[in-house]
This record gives C-alpha cells, sequence and structure tokens, in this order.
C-alpha cells in the first residue's frame, strides 16, 4: 500500500474560521480551544486529498461505508487489471504464504482468460465480463479527499483495534500524515474510545477502555 499526499488546506482557513464568530485573536490556541470544546464544524474549511495505491477491493467496500469520505477509483471496465498485486494479510503463515499467492495467481488465470475471451468485438465487453471474476483480495487505486472533521471521523472508526488489518493500515498513514499538516486536530487523534472515555464497541472489545455498560 502507498499513501501519497496530494494537496490539502493549510491552517489558515481553519484558524480564520475559528476566531472569527467570536472576534478572537487568530491562533492555533483558539483552534484547539474551539475543536477540544466539540465544535467539529471548523474543520470543515480545511480538507486533504491522497493518493492510495494497491489497496485491495475489499478495503473499497469499507471505505464505501463512510459517506463523507470522497473516492475516485481506478476503472475496471477501462484499465486491464491482469497485472495487479493481491493484498495479503500480515499475520498470514509464512509456510501459508506460498499456496496463498498461487491460489490467487489460479484466479487471476480466469481473470485473463475473460479478458481475452473470443466472440466479443470490443475490449470493453471482454473487461466488463472479466471484471466479475476479480476477487476482493486483488488491489486497485484510488484517490480519497475529504474534509478535516470527516477524515478525523473517519480515523476514529478505522484506528479500531476491531477495524480490520488492512483499512487500519491506511488508517494509521493518513493520520500520520494529518498530524504533521494540522496538528492542531490530528495529533492527539485515536480510537473513539480515547475521547469517549468508553469503548462504544460492546462485541469484542480490545480491553483497552472499559465497555458503555460497565462505566455505567
Ligand atoms: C470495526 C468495524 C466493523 C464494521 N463492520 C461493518 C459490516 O460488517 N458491515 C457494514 O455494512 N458496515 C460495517 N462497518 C461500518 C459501520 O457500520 C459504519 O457504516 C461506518 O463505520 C461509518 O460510520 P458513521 O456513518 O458513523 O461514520 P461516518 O461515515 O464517518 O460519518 C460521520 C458522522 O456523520 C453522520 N452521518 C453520516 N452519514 C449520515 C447520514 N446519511 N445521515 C445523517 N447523518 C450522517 C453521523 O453522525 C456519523 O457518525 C464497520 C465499521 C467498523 C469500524
Amino acid at each position: 500500500m502507498k499513501v501519497l499526499l496530494i494537496e490539502y488546506t493549510s491552517p489558515l482557513a481553519v484558524i480564520k474560521a475559528t476566531a472569527m464568530p467570536y472576534q478572537s485573536k487568530e491562533s492555533i490556541d483558539v483552534v484547539s480551544r474551539v475543536w477540544n470544546s466539540g465544535h467539529r464544524s471548523i474543520a470543515r474549511h480545511g480538507m486533504a486529498s491522497f493518493l492510495v495505491e494497491g489497496v485491495s477491493q475489499s478495503l473499497l467496500r469499507q471505505l464505501s461505508r463512510h459517506p463523507h469520505i470522497n473516492l475516485t477509483v481506478k476503472s475496471s471496465r477501462f484499465c486491464n487489471m491482469d497485472e495487479v498485486n493481491n493484498a495479503v494479510p500480515p499475520f498470514i503463515s509464512l509456510t501459508d504464504r506460498f499456496e496463498y499467492n498461487d491460489d490467487y495467481e489460479t484466479i487471476m488465470k480466469i481473470y485473463h482468460k475473460w479478458s481475452e475471451k473470443d466472440g466479443y468485438n470490443n475490449r470493453e465487453q471482454r473487461n466488463e465480463l472479466a471484471k466479475l471474476m476479480l476477487p476482493l483480495g486483488s488491489t486497485t487505486d484510488l484517490v480519497l479527499s475529504g474534509n478535516y472533521q470527516a477524515l478525523y471521523e473517519f480515523l476514529q472508526l478505522r484506528l479500531c483495534e476491531r477495524a480490520e488489518w488492512e483499512i487500519r493500515q491506511l488508517a494509521n498513514r493518513l493520520k500520520y500524515i494529518l498530524s504533521e499538516i494540522m496538528p492542531v486536530i490530528f495529533k492527539e487523534l485515536n480510537c473513539k474510545g480515547n475521547e469517549l472515555g468508553y469503548c462504544p464497541e460492546i462485541h469484542g472489545s480490545c480491553g483497552k477502555h472499559m465497555v458503555k455498560q460497565k462505566v455505567g
């Protein structure tokens, strides 16, 4: 997985929007105070865009659950997906890794067969047939963007230990970059439990925070 920052709004837009309502002095401190009081809409004045390469179709499905995150994805209809790699969970044992990749190659042979199928006179139709054979582990590229509030709320959910390894890996990379460019909002960002003081995940909590019912 590669994550590259394409463009971002400097903190200035957020600072101005935060200071203006009460004619406060424009500063990072005022942003920190207002943000930590829960007035999150100030963060909607800033935005960041990323190029994300080599993430699975499975991760793409998970991203689709976040309506405030903007996505533009490589077209499997107009691009040849023959050469794409597969996502490999880091916990797979060394002994199984070879078999795992081998099985992926077997599935991709089916993709290749349909992408070259006789009887269809254009590449588009062959790709439309073949792309439906792609496994969820096959990788794709996308541009991901969002305003700082949307990114913050997305990351809170996906930094959670319960989130799957790949989207958590993406969330960690995004968080690292965002902490550099907008530390006042992202530096302390962690899972939702950190902010709430309890874990909202009733099933399968990682134990870092008490679950809600136990807190009372
Ligand atoms: C560990 C984990 C496992 C999951 N498993 C599954 C699964 O198996 N299947 C599945 O389908 N999803 C799954 N999800 C996705 C989950 O159900 C949510 O859809 C996703 O986390 C986005 O949550 P959200 O809408 O609260 O947050 P965001 O999309 O980040 O939105 C932020 C906030 O905006 C507001 N908002 C967003 N959309 C609307 C809207 N349309 N109307 C009004 N307010 C809105 C809400 O206040 C929301 O909390 C999983 C998520 C996690 C973290």
